[in-house]
């Protein structure tokens, strides 16, 4: 990618380097938020940690997401810009694609099945995206975004599986170190693995022993079985309030980098993603979508000790309707409290 800069390290064959998340922050420079880092003394103090929060769910968009479909979408060729971009996703990589492209002048198609929830087709189209429904008992999204891609020209940008979305998503744990300084260990959450691969790249860089940990749901575990094993699992649509990570299983492009740079990945409890998220909305004031709770919750449950160390924490989104969000409080039984 990037050739002005020579590594000569063993990962240097890998498709996405420290050069790659450092040119990525310099596209998002001025266009994404650097979001803030929240700490609470609450949870110091539970977890016995220093414990660092980076607020993505702060960021435009209100997810990360918008980092890396920023950088790959300013870096199209000029023809490919003028042809627009398709990307299918009901989630908040659409959202990311369609203001990127209302920012950048290009013309965003998202595919997305007509039962996806009002809001999110709202806001979607609401930044100017063609917005292509189907119906998801006849049609299978990856066929018809591939000959939606055919028929107009237009460029398809995944939700992780590519080089210059993996390295926008880096930029999150880049920025996270210019403002803390070093961290013993670094936690986020997985979905298909965007956001793990280029954290932990940018950790690395920082802080070679810093502890790069994935966080995913039990019931989604195809990361967390796919890193130990070697090879890569899959899991089909996954039983689980953290809808972010329901992605089958890594890419092509994350599974190796993950391999590579990622020190181990975690599981946790549907209850206790509920929890984490609890904790965040009640004590620390922050809005978190369930998926945007992963990576506390394996802090908050027990499952990664605190043993006095320094921790980040990526609070990755904040995307989800307070009927749901109540609805999920009330499952453990914090439905009824007035505080
Ligand atoms: C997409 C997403 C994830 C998962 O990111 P990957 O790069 O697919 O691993 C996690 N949290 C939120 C809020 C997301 O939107």
């Amino acid at each position: 990618m990037d050739d002005d800069l020579m590594v000569s390290d063993a990962t240097s064959s890998l498709p996405v380097t420290y050069a790659d998340v450092r040119s990525a922050a310099e596209r998002v420079s001025g266009v994404a938020h650097r979001t803030p880092v929240a700490t609470s003394r609450t949870v110091d103090r539970q977890t016995d940690a220093q414990v660092f929060f980076k607020c993505e769910n702060l960021q435009r968009i209100g997810a990360f997401k918008f980092r890396g479909a920023y950088n790959a979408m300013s870096r199209l060729q000029p023809d490919q810009k003028e042809r627009g971009v398709i990307t299918y996703s009901s989630g908040n990589h659409a959202q990311a694609i369609a203001l990127s492209g209302q920012l950048l002048g290009i013309e965003t198609v998202i595919v997305m099945p007509e039962n996806a929830p009002r809001v999110k087709l709202d806001a979607t189209r609401g930044y100017g995206a063609e917005i292509v429904t189907y119906d998801p008992d006849e049609t299978v999204r990856e066929d018809l975004g591939q000959r939606l891609a055919d028929d107009r020209g237009l460029t398809l940008i995944p939700p992780y599986d590519h080089e210059h979305v993996v390295a926008g998503q880096g930029t999150v744990a880049d920025e996270l170190f210019e403002q803390v300084g070093l961290l013993d260990v670094l936690l986020v959450c997985v979905g298909g693995g965007g956001l793990l691969s280029g954290c932990a790249i940018a950790a690395k860089h920082h802080a070679p022993d810093c502890q790069v940990i994935g966080v995913e749901p039990d019931a989604a575990d195809d990361a967390a079985r796919s890193f130990h094993s070697g090879t890569l699992h899959s899991v089909h649509n996954p039983d689980t309030v953290a809808d972010g990570a329901r992605t089958p299983h890594l890419g092509e492009v994350t599974f190796p980098l993950v391999r590579a740079h990622a020190d181990d990945i975690v599981t946790v409890s549907d209850e206790d993603i509920i929890r984490a998220m609890h904790l965040v909305w009640q004590r620390m004031k922050l809005i978190i979508e369930p998926t945007g709770a992963l990576a506390a919750s394996a802090l908050l449950n027990g499952t990664v000790a605190g043993n006095g160390r320094r921790i980040g924490v990526i609070l990755s989104g904040g995307n989800v309707d307070l009927q749901r969000a109540a609805e999920l409080f009330r499952r453990i039984g914090k439905g009824t409290e007035t505080t």
